[in-house]
């Protein structure tokens, strides 16, 4: 599959089932290098690396990226981005700091403007 946006692979990953209110299915297509987010497949993914090495491993992982897809409307998705920033956080990984690291990421060219994102998020949740 090539990312609808800016034709780039894109990896398909499971959702774990404590996220899939936040997603748009069971498993999801993510963009390796704009990050886009679009309904999965299916398949059995698991490869955050293939995204980003900075991302957490696991769960946090994969919420992390449904964070930034869901930024792109911060208002809009306020409640969603409250609850997935507890999930992540209950799967021990720092969601601002997670950010961050994406937003350095030479290796990627995300759709998102995670850095100015990120700064109004810390004024929305904190
Ligand atoms: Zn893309």
């Amino acid at each position: 599959m090539s990312c609808t946006r800016c034709d780039e692979p894109t990896v398909d990953l499971v959702v774990p089932e404590s996220l899939q209110p936040y997603a748009q299915g069971a498993t999801v297509s993510v963009c390796t290098n704009c990050l886009t987010v679009e309904a999965g497949e299916g398949g059995s993914g698991h490869d955050l690396d293939a995204i980003s090495e900075d991302l957490p491993e696991g769960d946090a992982g994969v919420g992390t990226l449904l964070l930034v897809d869901l930024l792109d409307s911060l208002a809009t998705n306020r409640a969603d981005i409250e609850g997935l920033i507890d999930e992540i956080e209950a799967d021990g990984a720092d969601p601002m700091l997670a950010l961050d690291r994406l937003a350095n990421d030479p290796g990627l060219d995300p759709a998102v403007d995670i850095d100015r994102r990120r700064t109004q998020l810390e004024q929305l949740v904190l």
